[in-house]
């Protein structure tokens, strides 16, 4: 497997690799074998003030650089991890658990924001307003806001952090990044070709650390810190937002989702089963937009469980570098006490279970944390699966009656990200698109997401958008200036 160079130590601050400074060291481990993959320094709250204090000194030079040169190192940064792409991958694949296939979409996406906040970086464009005084003139800029903290989860390693850095560098930003505990190691391949990129020293720092507490204090309390961006759970979004409220940083949060996948009678079964068997399973269940809920008209209901279930009985699980393989390891044994947990209390509350259920034993699965991919149907409202974020391979099935009803079980969530629906009924796409309180929507598509789009979430699934125009304004502040003539 190719692995970055650690020898230096996994923290970069100040353009330069080292240890912690208590030369302490955590290992990254391959989820579908326990294995140690290698050993990374624990940074602390030592480490994090000299990455501050290192991106304050570079934040004015790397600001007052023209958007045309921001743009040429993040160009570069695109084609490094263009060509290196199948290295990321392979290393995703050994770190994070998904299959290969999976890897390379995401090493793709993850380069795609390199490429867009590129271009992006020359179109921060501000106004001219029409005043009421014939002696004033308005005119708005939009400026940098100063050094970013961000902190992202292992479940998409690489282009979480892109998303993040990208339209950050583009607009003029330092970035200090703490990387999940589960993926250092992408985070380090990352920051390596961002250096060679040639982004300047001080302008990102890696703090790699085993315990996020002490890092995200120091971040988080620091005055100097004008931005947090975070994804990651509701939870710990709540309480890192509560943390920067102290300073008033900006927030944008990216958090848990409960997508509802809503089919009516007038879609074609068979089409949105296969839809839903690829979208739910897709990184192990393990994504934000995974759909958690999945809403059937009656009239097709029977239809729509019989070819689902026969999709995901042919799902073949295992370690993600077996080329057969569709469904990696789940991230840890939390994750699998969980899937035990959501798949038992529904079938206690008498869900039907179809396919799956229970964690994989024998040979090739027990040094790893894997679950069979499970079809529960007749789900109701008083399962945990129906309120809780499964975060994993269990398809969860329900049935209604009509259109109202659709929309008011998909809505009866605190989440607000992703939600899908199937219909052939052009009015009624409409109707639902306009009554769903979800951020994102997938008509007939499982898929709604690009670097060129902005993805986010509303209610308690975040603040902000990342990707699209918007991505860059989240890191930008808006500048009035008045003229008397
Ligand atoms: P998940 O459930 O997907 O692991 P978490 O919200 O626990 O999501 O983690 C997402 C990111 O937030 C990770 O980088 C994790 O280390 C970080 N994190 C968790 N708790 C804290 C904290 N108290 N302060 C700063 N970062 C944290």
């Amino acid at each position: 497997m190719w692995s970055p160079e650690l020898g230096n130590g996994t923290v970069f601050i100040n353009g330069t690799w080292r240890q912690a400074d208590s030369g302490a060291t955590f290992p990254s481990r391959n989820p579908a074998t326990s294995d140690e993959i290698g050993a990374v320094s624990d940074a602390g709250a030592g480490e994090t003030a000299a990455a501050i204090a290192a991106a304050s000194a570079a934040a004015g030079g790397w600001a007052a650089t023209t958007p045309y040169e921001r743009a040429a190192v993040l160009l570069e940064a695109h084609r490094l991890m263009t060509e290196r792409a199948e290295d990321l991958a392979v290393l995703m694949t050994t770190e994070q658990g998904k299959p290969l296939r999976a890897a390379r979409n995401e090493v793709r996406y993850a380069a795609d924001f390199l490429q867009w906040f590129g271009e992006e970086a020359k179109r921060v464009y501000g106004s001219t307003i029409p005043s009421a005084r014939a002696d004033q003139r308005f005119i708005t800029m939009h400026q940098p806001v100063g050094l970013v903290a961000a902190i992202t989860p292992w479940n998409y390693p690489i282009s979480m952090i892109t998303r993040k850095i990208g339209p950050a560098l583009a607009a003029g930003c330092p970035v200090i990044l703490k990387p999940a505990e589960q993926t250092p190691l992408c985070a380090v391949a990352v920051f390596q070709l961002l250096a060679e990129a040639g982004v300047p020293a001080g302008v990102i720092s890696l703090l790699t650390t085993r315990d996020p507490g002490p890092v995200g204090q120091v971040l988080l309390t620091s005055d100097a810190i004008r931005k947090l961006t975070f994804t990651g759970s509701t939870e710990v979004g709540k309480t890192l937002a509560a943390q920067a409220a102290g300073t008033v940083k900006r927030v944008s949060l990216e958090l848990g989702g409960h997508a509802p996948f809503l089919v009516f009678d007038d879609a074609d079964p068979v089409h949105a089963a296969k839809g839903a068997a690829l979208v739910k399973f897709l990184n192990t269940g393990q994504a934000c937009i995974s759909p958690n809920r999945i809403f059937v008209q009656r009239g097709i209901y029977p239809e729509f469980v019989r070819v689902l279930t026969e999709r995901v009985g042919a799902l073949r699980t295992g370690n993600g570098a077996d080329a057969a393989v569709s469904i990696g390891p789940l991230i840890d044994e939390q994750a699998v006490a969980k899937m035990e947990r959501h798949t038992q209390d529904a079938v206690t509350k008498g869900a039907r279970l179809l396919a799956g259920g229970h964690r994989l034993a024998g040979q090739e699965f027990d040094q790893g944390t894997f679950f069979a991919p499970t079809v529960l149907s007749e789900v109701t409202p008083e399962m945990l699966i129906y309120r809780e974020e499964t975060f994993g391979p269990i398809a969860a099935v329900t049935p209604f009656d009509d259109e109202k009803q659709a929309i008011q079980m998909a809505n009866d969530t605190a989440y607000g990200l992703a939600s899908y629906v199937y219909t052939r009924d052009l009015s009624r796409a409409i109707r639902v698109c306009e009554a769903l309180r979800f951020a994102i929507v997938g008509v007939n598509d499982i898929n709604p997401t690009s670097a060129a789009a902005p993805f986010g979430g509303t209610k308690e699934s975040g603040l902000g958008r990342e990707g699209g125009r918007e991505g860059i304004a989240e890191y930008l502040d808006t500048k009035l200036v008045g003229l008397s003539l």
